[in-house]
């Protein structure tokens, strides 16, 4: 059965790209993927999708129809699609043969996915059919502010919970600066603590409270540093990602098989 992959990250993380980049990567080695956009307000994809919720929904319709702004807009677009998610599934079941991975571009907004009906029925749909991993997408480059790091690990592992699912972080624009700051920050409680009394804002007080707690989360996270403009760290995005897929086996199968 197919592995799929579902692309979770803030807006301007860079989640369409790194679709574009893995699609174009596994094209390369003669293995397309099924690859499925589920942003509604996307203007120019950058890939070539198998199936793109805007052949269903046109969410400018969605909002003057039912007189909405453009977030009302594009929750309802998602909760359109959703109710026929059962025939993406036909789809996917069709091409099982054919595409070893899915992957599954979501909306610049994270919370229109993570905290909606739509998202967790269209993930639930996902994880009891196949293999599924949920990829965190996290822009390095403005997260180098401890607390900003913090507050964005937070939320990669509130989704974690949220999601039930296999988990990998995956820490792109490393081409701006390479990830190993951020590395060194989850391995080594001091050095977050040094960057952290840097800071002098009362938060800080909190952070060093929390980071005591995230360090659990850390140590059995998956973290790939990539570019998905060059398209570098992506031979080890698939290692993370073999691995990501044993878990599932072996620890979500069989919540899931309840489930059906
Ligand atoms: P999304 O909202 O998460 O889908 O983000 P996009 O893929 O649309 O990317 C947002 C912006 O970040 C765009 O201007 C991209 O060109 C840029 N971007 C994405 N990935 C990278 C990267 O690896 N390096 C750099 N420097 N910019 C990137
Ligand atoms: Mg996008």
């Amino acid at each position: 059965a197919p592995v799929c992959v579902l692309v979770l990250g803030m807006a301007g993380s860079g989640k369409t790209t790194f679709v574009q980049r893995l699609a174009a990567h596994l094209h390369g080695q003669r293995c397309p993927p099924y690859v499925i956009n589920l942003d509604p307000a996307v203007r120019g994809l950058p890939f070539p999708a198998n199936i793109d919720i805007r052949d269903t929904v046109k969410y400018k319709e969605v909002m003057k129809q039912y007189g909405l702004g453009p977030n009302g807009g594009i929750v309802t677009s998602l909760n359109l699609f959703a109710t026929r998610f059962d025939q993406v599934m036909k789809f996917i079941e069709k091409r099982q043969n054919a595409s070893k991975y899915v992957i599954i571009d979501t909306p610049g907004q994270i919370e229109v996915f993570t905290w909606s009906a739509s998202g967790t029925i269209i993930t639930e749909a996902l994880a009891s059919s196949f293999p599924s991993v949920v990829v965190y997408v996290m822009d390095t480059s403005r997260s180098t502010n401890p607390i900003t790091f913090m507050s964005n690990m937070l939320y990669a592992c509130s989704i974690l919970y949220k999601t039930k699912l296999p988990f990998i972080v995956v820490m792109n624009k490393t081409d701006i600066i390479d990830h190993s700051f951020a590395v060194e920050w989850m391995q080594d409680f001091e050095t977050f603590q040094d960057a952290l009394n840097q800071e002098t804002s009362y938060v800080s007080n909190l952070t060093r409270s929390m980071s005591l707690v995230l360090d659990e989360f850390y140590s059995s996270l998956k973290v790939v540093g990539v570019s998905a403009v060059l398209g570098t760290g992506l031979d080890d995005f698939f290692v993370q990602l073999s691995k990501a897929v044993d878990e599932y086996e072996r620890e979500y199968r069989p919540e899931y098989e309840r489930l059906r």
